[in-house]
């Protein structure tokens, strides 16, 4: 049973404008929940090193992705909103769950295969291999109990519950394990334009991935013109019709109409009906958020949230990082 006693918490890396697939697999499945948990969303800023970029970009990533979060429907009312590196806690908790990791553990996370191999030429940072148990630290400060991610991450949120199990054992019980939250729909968007991988907010600007800021008429753009197959008949089939399905999945999660009525709706229908009317439901879905980003990037709007957020997510992560130190004798 979901109750408020019960915590929730998720972040998005401020390495690139939000996509569709960030609002889809996690930002959305966290805002629908947030009054039903005591909630926290952090910009994951420390994480974002792991995509090294200018200074200034980074600055304003941070400001864009606090301003989304609210654009969303975050309720800073509900939930707390902080920056990860205004929470020093994180960084002393992430150093210490790296002594409960093994490097075998770190070396079969897809996330670190995926990355390291466009990093090849000037070394592989340490830190692509390590973040996994910072992603742990941010979780377990917290005592969370529910984490909604993306597919993609399912695996480091299982890490994080072997590692807090693993310490549990060590030490005595000192860490809530979590729960990952996958969503039946729209946990993993592809790139409209190679369906055979993930949309990603760091691969720049593409067809293939559409940005909640984009224009509209890019973003109908970037849906009309996404791959597709040649059978013309609009049907679920994520191994054989990867783009089609990618962009039903789109619409169901969006919409909430379930797969087959989909399906049904546009029996006998060609493509360029149904990607009219991806592109309709995308399209009025960016125009609110849009709307809502603008009234929230204010450096005053998001100054006093932020403060406020990280000062009280400092009180939990402070009291959990005592208990940590204690277990393991460092106090
Ligand atoms: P990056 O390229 O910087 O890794 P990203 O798009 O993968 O960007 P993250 O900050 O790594 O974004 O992830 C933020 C959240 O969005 C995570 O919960 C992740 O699982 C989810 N997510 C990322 N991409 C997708 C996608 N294509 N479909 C569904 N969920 C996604
Ligand atoms: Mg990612």
């Amino acid at each position: 049973m979901e109750k408020q006693d019960k915590v929730m918490l998720t972040g998005v890396r401020p390495s690139g404008n939000i996509t569709l697939g960030n609002y889809l697999g996690a930002i959305k499945n966290f805002v629908t929940r947030q009054n039903l948990y005591k909630s926290y969303i952090f910009v994951a800023d420390l994480h974002a090193i792991t995509s090294p970029r200018n200074p200034d970009e980074l600055r304003e990533a941070v400001n864009d992705c606090m301003a989304m979060y609210l654009a969303c429907g975050v309720n800073p009312e509900q939930t707390t909103i902080f920056r990860q590196s205004e929470v020093l806690e994180h960084g002393v908790l992430g150093f210490i769950m790296t002594f409960q990791t093994h490097m075998g553990e770190l070396s079969r996370m897809t996330q670190f295969k995926l990355k390291s191999q466009n990093m090849g030429k000037n070394g592989i940072d340490t830190g692509l291999f390590v973040y996994p148990p910072l992603m742990a630290a941010d979780i377990l400060l917290y005592n969370t109990d529910m984490v909604p991610v993306g597919l993609d991450q399912q695996q480091h949120v299982e890490l994080t519950r072997d590692l807090a199990q693993r310490f549990n054992k060590r030490y005595g019980n000192t860490f809530n394990e979590p729960d990952v939250y996958i969503a039946p729909v729209g946990n993993k968007i592809l790139n409209l334009q190679n369906p055979a991988e993930k949309m990603n907010k760091s691969d720049g600007q593409n067809l293939g991935t559409i940005f909640l800021m984009d224009d509209l008429k890019l973003v109908r753009k970037k849906i009309m013109s996404a791959v597709t197959d040649c059978e013309a008949v609009v049907r679920f089939d994520e191994e054989n019709k990867p783009g089609i399905s990618n962009l039903i999945s789109i619409l169901s999660a969006i919409t909430g109409e379930k797969i087959p009525d989909i399906e049904k709706r546009f029996a006998g229908r060609g493509y360029g009906d149904f990607k009219r009317e991806v592109a309709d439901v995308v399209c009025d879905l960016l125009d609110k958020i849009q709307t809502d980003y603008k009234r929230f990037k204010k450096p005053e709007v998001l100054n006093k949230i932020l403060s406020d957020g990280a000062t009280k997510a400092r009180v939990v992560a402070s009291e959990t990082l005592e208990r940590a130190k204690l277990a393991l004798g460092l106090k």
